[in-house]
């Protein structure tokens, strides 16, 4: 018999409402044929939409036109727009005096932009516990980079940049961190690595993907130099993300894609070729049509989350975690992944195995018997999550193979649980009691691998 208990703690008092969300009314069906609310629990992934966002959205859907590129009304209104959603995203971010913020798709075509806007023969400096995109965009510009290995505290963390950068002295050289951790949840030292890569002389970038949407950034406290982050995971999804911060490399760099937009002339040579002049300032990296629907929508998530309060989000997310990690914490078979230890502050993302069972089975039980989602994995950090599970070389497991069942047996892959601003506590505590029953009483349904993908055998 298992030693965890059915019992819910109360409710805990004065917690704040969710902010409404698009889908929290959405009913899925379970594999019994019923049918129950979703409970989203895999923000980090994709967040779902504001419902702020996507009114504002809406209200200016019939104004939409082109930006930058039209004498007409509607073109001249959507021009302003854009630009005062870059304005929006300045606010949002405490920017210093001269930053800039350029529109992109996502974190991951931001990092990839600034490799390949800093200077030629800068060294990067990453942890190998980085999410992909902080980890590999560099060496893909054909950066040389120097991979530091996970630290198990801040103080490290710290201690370990410190070192690689005295024992490279010379040259233009940058830091790429992340604010919050994708799989752990865990934040990240950003303000005291900051200082110490200043102090040789080296460039900041944060990865804050997952710190956005749980916590106000000040870049003018932070002291960071660049700030990337994706809309979608920011109650905006509508393909649009951010690089904001210093103006000098991105200016001197050539644009990230060529074409209009980021040229401002572009003359035929007498030789036949053609001589272009780019455009300084965010429109340099911005060739093309801009999306302005998603950057209005990241502007009004940006307004929102400033407006609900970033106190209020933050005492409501810590209750949320609270309540998790505390419920989590009396069932025995479960194990919390954590690099900087149990007690190291997180956002509302958390990382976690079963003992004797697969992690995309769990997962997949989770969703086919109770309706709600989390996402099984490596979570595009695989380093990381290879190191938190204590292996070497993980393999994707195959769904229905118990493992691991004997204690100290380690996982090949983990189940992630993430929240935020959307989230009531009714999703957390429904979590739990699935957790627990899985536990004590095993799935009740079977399950096989269909295409890489554990599922819920309904075959007859
Ligand atoms: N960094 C972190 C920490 C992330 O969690 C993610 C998304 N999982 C990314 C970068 C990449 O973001 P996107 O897929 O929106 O480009």
């Amino acid at each position: 018999m298992s030693s965890t208990t059915a019992f819910t703690a109360p409710a805990p008092v004065g917690l704040a409402e969710p902010l409404p969300v698009l889908g929290a009314e959405v009913e899925v069906p379970l594999v019994s044929g019923e049918k129950v609310g979703y409970a989203a629990l895999d923000y980090a992934a994709s967040a779902p939409a504001l419902r702020r966002v996507w009114e504002d959205v809406a209200a200016y859907a019939p104004y939409y036109g082109s930006v930058h590129r039209g004498a007409g009304y509607l073109s001249q209104l959507s021009t302003d727009l854009y630009e005062q959603s870059r304005q929006a995203v300045t606010d949002f971010l405490d920017l210093r005096e001269g930053d800039q913020v350029v529109f992109t798709r996502a974190t991951t075509d931001s990092l990839n932009l600034l490799a390949a806007a800093v200077p030629a023969g800068t060294r990067v400096f990453a942890f190998e516990t980085e999410h992909h995109a902080s980890l590999l965009p560099w060496q893909h510009a054909g950066l040389s980079v120097s991979y530091l290995r996970a630290p198990r505290s801040h103080a490290e963390a710290v201690a370990a940049l410190d070192a690689a950068l005295a024992d490279c002295p010379q040259g233009p050289r940058l830091l790429c961190v992340t604010g919050a951790s994708n799989v752990t949840g865990e934040l990240w030292p950003i303000a005291e690595l900051t200082e110490t890569a200043h102090r040789h002389g080296a460039r900041v970038v944060v990865d804050a993907a997952q710190l956005a949407p749980h916590h106000r950034i000040s870049v003018r406290e932070l002291d960071v130099d660049w700030i990337a982050f994706s809309g979608h995971k920011l109650y905006a999804p509508f393909g649009a993300g951010v690089l904001a911060g210093r103006a000098d490399w991105l200016d001197a760099a050539e644009p990230y894609l060529a074409g209009g937009g980021a040229s401002r002339t572009v003359a035929r040579q007498e030789d036949g070729s053609v001589a272009v002049e780019w455009h300084r300032g965010p429109a340099r990296h911005e060739a093309g049509s801009p999306n302005v629907i998603g950057a209005y929508a990241i502007a009004s998530a940006c307004r929102a989350l400033t407006e609900a309060g970033w106190e209020a989000l933050r005492e409501r997310e810590e209750r949320l975690v609270e309540r998790l990690t505390e419920g989590l914490a009396a069932i025995p078979e479960v194990r919390v992944l954590n690099l900087f230890g149990a007690g190291s502050a997180r956002v509302g993302v958390l990382s976690f195995v079963v003992r004797g069972w697969n992690s995309s089975h769990f997962s997949a039980a989770l969703s086919a018997e109770y309706g709600i989602g989390v996402r099984d994995g490596l979570f595009c950090a695989h380093p990381l999550v290879r190191t938190l599970l204590g292996g070497e070389e993980a393999a994707p497991s195959e769904c229905g193979a118990p493992e691991p069942s004997l204690p100290g047996e380690r996982s090949l892959n983990a189940i992630r649980v993430s929240f935020g601003a959307g989230t009531p506590l009714e999703h957390v505590d429904r979590f739990l009691a699935a957790v627990r029953e899985l536990v004590t009483d095993g799935a009740r349904w079977s399950y096989r691998n269909e295409g890489g993908r554990c599922v819920a055998d309904t075959r007859r």
